[in-house]
């Protein structure tokens, strides 16, 4: 039988059977609406309060700081726009910072925002794809609102110095937001050691289902309401709450927790496959950082291929990988994440991204050695660049960025 290797936990997660366990029940038996005053509706009730008294434990956050929401997409949303409106009208400040290298939930909130008259400042990023500091110290003024910044890159892993940030817009009296969905299950999100006031979380990433997602709310923080309706979430987001997945979504969180003593075995086999691969194919280079990144990302370039044909030939060897993220993986355009950490335009498609999991084996990581090799070779082969390169042509645009980034 023909192996197959799921290498995309940073697009999504398949939902653990423990998971799906602790939903069940609230599908036919704790089917009550938590609103309701009769004993269904009460059952639910507590159900609900305790599954956001777990999830706030696993954070270091209060209870009534969680809110649930449908996705990062929707977290991130409301954070970056009703944060941006809670200082205007406080202190009429209107400018963000944030950086090149965000989820496009966030850039694209910002994009909206510049339409509405805000301005955003887009701080750069090291090769590594580390947040440049200088040049966040100088963006953040006593102008500026809110500082949004992701815990950990969605395409290569790095992991930003959050608590730092957070600390310099406090500074300067400016609201600190970060996008942690791909920090979350990865590395152990402590709420207070952060600082931040705003913290956005995915249920999809770490083995709970599509469609429920949270924002953690400082307590105080009088964020504008999302969704105006019958006074669920504190009278913030309106809408039945979604009892099943928020049971799943605190399931997952408490197993994540206990995983994290897992996270060196994982980042054997990240750093197995990074050593294996970068030495066993030429013009092959590492995207960002070698030691501040996630357990679980890989993300190589390949030089002289197109990334996406790559993963057409990975997937008939029966491995599941990605290029980029899996929203942007529809586009034609580079990665931006790519061309912030100095990507030339031309090589930015060759990148391939495996996101290996507590799940991953040994002998997974094995055979992700044993196929991408001949994959590349066989694609390189049909390449006019690569047989250029092989003449010693004219190669010069291929070669400026240094070998180990
Ligand atoms: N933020 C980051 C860093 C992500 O990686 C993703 C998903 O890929 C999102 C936000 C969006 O999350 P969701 O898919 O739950 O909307």
């Amino acid at each position: 039988m023909s192996r197959f290797v799921y290498a995309d936990n940073a697009a999504t997660t398949a939902v653990s059977p423990e998971v799906r366990e602790a939903m069940m029940p609230a599908f036919c038996e704790l089917y009550g609406n938590p609103s309701s005053l009769h004993k269904k509706g009460r059952d639910a009730k507590v159900a609900l309060d305790g599954a956001r008294a777990r999830i706030a434990a696993t954070l270091g956050c209060e209870p009534r700081e969680i809110y649930f929401t449908s996705c990062g997409t929707e977290s991130d949303n409301w954070a970056v726009k009703s944060g941006a409106a809670l200082m205007k009208r406080k202190s009429g400040r209107t400018h963000i910072v944030t950086t090149k290298i965000e989820h496009h939930a966030v850039l694209n909130s910002c994009a909206a925002l510049e339409k509405e008259g805000y301005t955003v400042t887009y701080v750069g990023v090291t090769p590594e794809g580390i947040v440049n500091m200088d040049e966040l110290r100088a963006a953040v003024t006593d102008e500026t609102a809110l500082v949004a910044v992701m815990y950990v890159n969605n395409e290569i892993g790095t992991i930003q110095p959050i608590a730092e940030i957070a600390k310099i817009a406090h500074e300067h009296g400016a609201l600190m937001f970060t996008d942690a969905v791909q920090a979350a299950g990865n590395i152990k999100i402590d709420i207070p050691a952060l600082g931040v006031d705003m913290l956005s979380v995915s249920g999809h990433k770490l083995h709970a289902p599509k469609g429920i997602g949270l924002l953690y709310v400082r307590r105080g923080l009088m964020l504008p309401n999302l969704i105006d309706g019958g006074g669920q979430e504190r009278g913030r987001r309106g809408g039945t709450e979604n009892l099943p997945y928020i049971l799943g979504l605190a399931k997952a969180m408490e197993i994540a927790d206990e995983r994290l003593a897992d996270n060196p075995r994982v980042a054997k086999m990240r750093d197995r496959l990074i050593d294996e691969l970068t030495s066993k194919i030429p013009y092959s280079y590492l995207n960002g950082s070698r030691t501040e990144r996630v357990c679980g990302n890989v993300n190589i370039r390949f030089d002289f291929i197109e990334g996406e044909s790559l993963l057409l030939w990975l997937d008939i060897a029966g491995i599941a990988a990605s290029t980029g993220s899996a929203c942007a993986s529809a586009s034609l355009d580079p990665s931006h994440v790519m061309l912030a950490i100095g990507v030339p335009h031309e090589k930015a498609h060759g990148s391939l991204r495996l996101s290996i999991s507590h799940e991953t084996t040994d002998e997974d990581v094995d055979y992700i050695i044993e196929q991408l090799p001949p994959i590349v070779k066989k694609l390189r082969d049909m390449s006019p660049l690569w047989e250029e390169a092989q003449r010693g042509g004219d190669t010069e645009h291929w070669g400026k960025v240094s070998k180990i980034r």
